[in-house]
This record gives structure tokens, sequence and C-alpha cells, in this order.
């Protein structure tokens, strides 16, 4: 007998929710299972929360692995929390199948229970539906009162950073239908950056009491940075040559291009007083993860891009900030 909604609901999502720790761990009243979810909040702190819906063949390719799919789609949407300095609680899932594919429910969804300890949330609810595959996941954290990452707060002078290395997923979308055995190892690097991106949740909390703003780089640099600077009524300058790329992307080609418009990194970008470069370092450090420094904030509006013959430069992608 095929499996019912409910079979399915209690087979791959209610047993392998995932599981809380850290300082959130009493925070699940209520999960999978009643008609709401019922979370407490930790005291002091507020809610923040956001959704991300992923449809086959616009968000990711057709057939795409589901194990890599569960893997990508969650950090993907744990990314705006991280973005956000939270500290994550919990999601919902709103599923949409075609059909009910048990060795593609086994894989998706052991996938994500494996990547909701990761990111130390758990699932508490959802939706299952049947129509073209389709996913919208809400993710919740919490942040101190007050301290939660905005994108409105960069302000005259700041330097603007961004964590990682830009660029390399972008370039893997050349091939991602290519079998594995046919790729150059930076080619497989590359692609790896795609499939798993890594939310910063760590950097974002350190970031709350350092940061002026932050955004996570999903559209590009351009397009992100650009986000802070219109929400902060400011103007930035990049600097090419200090923008971060890997080998493996240089070696790819096309680098600059790839990392001031290409998408899909999820690392953060953000802005920090001039005074406090030093917290940065020191950050870095306590992080193992670089954290560079590709430009400062100025009067104004739009972004300027200069090359290291100081000439301005055009992002590729027409974006309308000059
Ligand atoms: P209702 O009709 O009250 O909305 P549903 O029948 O849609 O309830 O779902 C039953 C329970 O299973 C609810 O607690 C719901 O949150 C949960 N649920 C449904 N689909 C999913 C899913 N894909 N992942 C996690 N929980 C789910
Ligand atoms: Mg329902």
């Amino acid at each position: 007998m095929p499996a019912s909604e409910f079979d399915i609901i209690h087979r791959y999502f209610r047993e392998g929710a995932g599981q809380i720790s850290g300082a959130n761990a009493n925070a699940i009243r209520c999960g999978i299972g009643d008609d709401c979810a019922v979370l407490a909040i930790p005291a002091g702190e507020e809610l923040l929360l956001s959704v991300d819906t992923l449809v086959e063949t616009v968000h990711f390719p057709k057939s795409y692995a589901p194990a890599l799919l569960a893997r990508r789609a969650l950090a993907v949407c744990v990314s705006d929390l991280a973005a956000s300095g939270a500290t994550p609680l919990a999601f919902t899932l709103a599923l949409t199948l075609p059909e009910v594919d048990e060795v593609w429910l086994a894989e998706f969804s052991a996938a994500l229970a494996e990547a909701a300890s990761e990111y130390a949330v758990v699932l508490v609810g959802g939706d299952t539906t049947r129509g073209p595959l389709c996913m919208s996941f809400q993710v919740m954290g919490s942040a101190p009162s007050g301290q939660a990452l905005l994108r409105n707060g960069a302000q005259l002078g700041d330097i603007v950073f961004v964590s990682g290395n830009l660029g390399d997923a972008n370039a893997a979308l050349a091939f991602l239908d290519t079998q594995s055995s046919d790729l150059q190892p930076h080619q497989r690097e590359l692609l790896r950056r795609y499939h798993t991106p890594a939310p910063r949740l760590a950097l974002g909390q350190k970031l709350r009491n350092l940061a002026t703003a932050a955004i996570d780089v999903s559209d590009g640099l351009v397009a992100d940075l650009s986000h802070i600077l219109k929400a902060s009524g400011v103007a930035a300058v990049l600097r090419l040559q200090d923008l971060p790329l890997s080998a493996a992307l240089i070696k790819h080609g096309g680098a600059i291009d790839s990392a001031l418009s290409g998408g899909d990194d999820y690392e953060l970008c953000f802005t920090v007083p001039a005074s406090r470069r030093a917290d940065v370092e020191v950050l870095s450090a306590s992080l193992n993860l670089a954290l560079t420094e590709v430009g400062y904030i100025e009067a104004g509006s739009g972004l300027r891009c200069y090359d290291a013959q100081q000439n301005l430069y055009s992002p590729r992608g027409g974006y309308q900030h000059f």
C-alpha cells in the first residue's frame, strides 16, 4: 500500500528532526504533530525568522541528488540566520512532492536531519502536499534584544569585509551536469563549494557587537553589498585586487566577475568601524576563517569598483548602481 501523507511525515520527518543544543536546548515545548509548534524564546531575546522557497529547475537542477538538495536547501536558509547574527533555533518545511518516492524521501530526510543537527535547528513542523517538486523552509533563531545584525547600520568610514572566498559556487554552474570523473580537481573543488555552502553562523553571532551592518552573499557581492548601501544611505568603494579568490577559481578563470556578480557563495559581507579593525583580525584567527578587507564606506550612493591600476571597473550583469 502506498504511504499516506501521515506515514511520510511520521516516517521521514518526525523521527529524524535534528538535535537542538546550546542556549536554546529547552526552547521546543511542542514540535511536529500538533496544530502549531510551540517555542519558548530565551528571556531577553528576540525571534528572528526567514523563509526561502526552492523550486526545481529554478533554484536547483532537475534530478538533483536528494541528499545534496536537503543539505544545500537548509544551508541556504540558515545562512539568513547567520547574516542576522542569530542563534539557530528551529525550522519548518513545506514540501511539495510529485510522487511518493521512498528512496528519495529516505535520502532527503537523512541528509536533512544531519544538516539540522550540524546547525542546531530542530524541525518543528511543516506541510506536505502533491505537485511539482518545491520546498519552503522557514528558519527561526534568536538574538539578544536589539543586537540582531541589520542592513541599515553602515557608517561613513566603516571598512567592508567579506568572509571566505567569493565566486567559487558561481563558477561551478558551468559544469553542474558533468560527471565528477570527467572533472579536474580544481573543478571538483568549485563544485563542492556550490553543493555544500557553509552558513557562517559562528561569525554572525560574533559580529553582533562588532559589525554595523551585514548580509549574506547569495546574489553576488555587488548586488548584496548594494542592499547594505541602499538601506544605510551610503556609498562604497571596492578594491578588486583585494577580493579573496580561491586557487581553484583563479585556475578556472573569470575570477573577478564571478566574485563580483556570481551568487550562491553564502559568505558574509559586513561593515565594521575602522577603529575596530584589530578585533576583526582577532576574530578571523579565532574562527580560523579568512575575513578580508575589500573596501570602505563613503558618503553618497552606489558602489565604485577599482582595479589594481586604479581604473574604474564596471561589473558584468547590468546592475544599475553607477
Ligand atoms: P494540519 O492539517 O493541522 O495543518 P498537517 O496534517 O498538515 O496538519 O500536519 C500534521 C503535523 O505534521 C503538523 O504538526 C505539521 O506541522 C507536521 N508536518 C506536516 N508536514 C511536515 C513536513 N514535511 N515536515 C515536518 N512536519 C510536517
Ligand atoms: Mg497542514
